[in-house]
């Protein structure tokens, strides 16, 4: 009975789709939906594709499968990936239909999912991948995902025994995932400016998780991401097997130290560490399907960071940056403030960041705004901090605490008129920051920037 209600299911989720695309979406949710209406374990009954890779973590999943599956779409390999779409049930209940012809059999070589990491008990015990990457765990939203204990309970829960985990080294929480499961480890080695000392306003596993002592660090990148080992019992961070041993951001250079010792130096494809990190994951992952490093070295250089998460235009003197900092995932919002804040020249910083799809339906939580470390911007070269949006007032406060000059804030209730109040005098850059919610608000941002820069050239 449930054989031929997949396959109904398969018909009317695919007709759908047909329809929903004649009316000019993608339909990358519907049908999903209608699939699990008609045939709830569709996710069971679905054939597999010769490799199954999930992708899950905090941040970095979407990065992560969008340039894994163009990796092995450039290999030759016939791909599906719920790249576009949701990374909840529907969106992957949706990925897997396009993995099969109207008759229900597989049609691709892989299935590359992106998982969100909440969902995963509802994914990763039906679709049983090849590989599991888990590219880190962070506090997100409190609301959604409590802490990030609880995220990793459910990982460990529901992750089947047979899959293969890709995992960060120096990420103190996920790299604990499945100890009795394979593992395959990547991390980046010392780096001239690690620190040792937890410095971040965020630094949530400081603690031994055998013993409770106090964790040293080897060394610490930023939150709970370095190298520590415990002082009173055995725990240390897991060896790399994949180390990257040089980092030459003017060179634009990886040097990635494999697991038979051989140095191999791939293009670095983008200088924030944690798109450092993320092409890291996508080497190792390559490397362990059996790739040859020359073929990764090749593709590497050939693919990019998704333009959904960071891009650039230049108009006369001025740059004008749009990039993704997640706004209830904190951390993801901190790492994008530091990279920001650190970049020559004199800029100006605005903030699109807001709980917009949260508070439509629930009672709003803002501590998140309070784990935002506006202090990167109490500097010199940050001549303005223009806060935008219904949450402007909230973000002003949080600015003001960080020390940052009152004159140098400013802020309006409406986004796209926020562009208004930039003072473009003497500044090189211009940052937009924005999160998932406020993706499109953002383009409309920089359009009118653009337009703003062009006039007053
Ligand atoms: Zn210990």
């Amino acid at each position: 009975m449930s054989k031929l209600r997949y396959h109904i299911a398969v018909m009317a989720a695919k007709f759908s789709k047909v329809i929903i695309r004649l009316s000019g979406r993608n339909g990358t949710h519907t049908p999903g939906v209608v699939a699990r209406k008609i045939c709830p374990d569709f996710m069971a009954q679905a054939p597999k594709a010769p490799l199954c890779i999930c992708v899950t973590g905090t941040n970095g999943k979407t990065t992560v499968s969008n340039m894994l599956t163009d990796m092995l779409e450039k290999e030759g390999k016939k791909v599906v990936s719920n790249r576009t779409g949701s990374n909840i049930v529907p969106g992957c209940v949706t990925n897997l239909l396009n993995s099969v012809n109207w008759l229900g059999r597989c049609r691709v070589d892989a299935t590359v999912f992106e998982v969100d990491e909440r969902a995963s008990r509802l994914i990763l015990p039906y679709v049983k991948p090849d590989y599991l990457v888990v590219t880190n765990l962070f506090r997100d939203s409190l609301k959604r995902n409590a802490h990030p204990d609880y995220i990793f309970s459910v990982i460990d829960t529901y992750c089947p025994d047979t899959t293969k985990l890709i995992l960060n080294a120096d990420e103190q929480c996920s790299s604990n995932l499945k100890p009795n499961s394979e593992h395959v480890y990547f991390g980046i080695g010392k780096q001239d400016d690690d620190k040792t000392e937890p410095y971040n306003l965020i630094a949530d596993y400081t603690l031994c998780p055998k013993c409770g002592t106090k964790l040293k660090f080897n060394y610490l990148r930023y939150h709970h991401i370095g190298n520590a080992y415990c002082p009173n019992c055995d725990y240390k961070s897991a060896d790399a097997d994949y180390l990257a041993t040089k980092v030459d951001k003017e060179g634009k250079k990886l040097i990635v130290r494999e697991k038979d010792g051989n140095e191999i130096e791939y293009a670095l494809i983008h200088d924030a560490l944690f798109n450092i990190y993320n092409e890291l994951t996508v080497i190792t992952m390559m490397r362990e399907l059996g790739y040859s490093s020359d073929e990764v070295k090749k593709r590497i250089a050939e693919i990019h960071v998704p333009e959904s998460r960071y891009s650039e235009t230049k108009v006369g003197n001025v740059t004008v940056v749009q990039a993704l900092s997640k706004g209830q995932s904190a951390v993801s919002s901190c790492r994008t403030f530091e990279y920001v804040a650190e970049e020559p020249g004199k800029k100006v910083i605005m903030i699109a960041e807001d709980d917009f799809s949260d508070r439509q339906k629930s009672i709003e939580f803002i501590g998140w705004i309070y784990d935002l470390e506006y202090e990167q911007f109490a500097r010199d070269d940050v001549m303005q901090v223009v806060c935008c949006g219904p949450r402007c007032l909230d973000h002003r406060v949080r600015a003001l605490i960080a020390g940052i000059p009152e004159e140098k804030i400013a802020w309006d209730l409406d986004e796209v008129a926020a562009v208004d109040k930039v003072k473009l005098e003497g500044v090189d850059k211009v940052y937009i920051l924005y999160d998932c919610d406020t993706y499109g608000i953002s383009c409309k941002m920089k359009q009118k920037l653009l337009k703003r820069l062009e006039d007053e050239k």
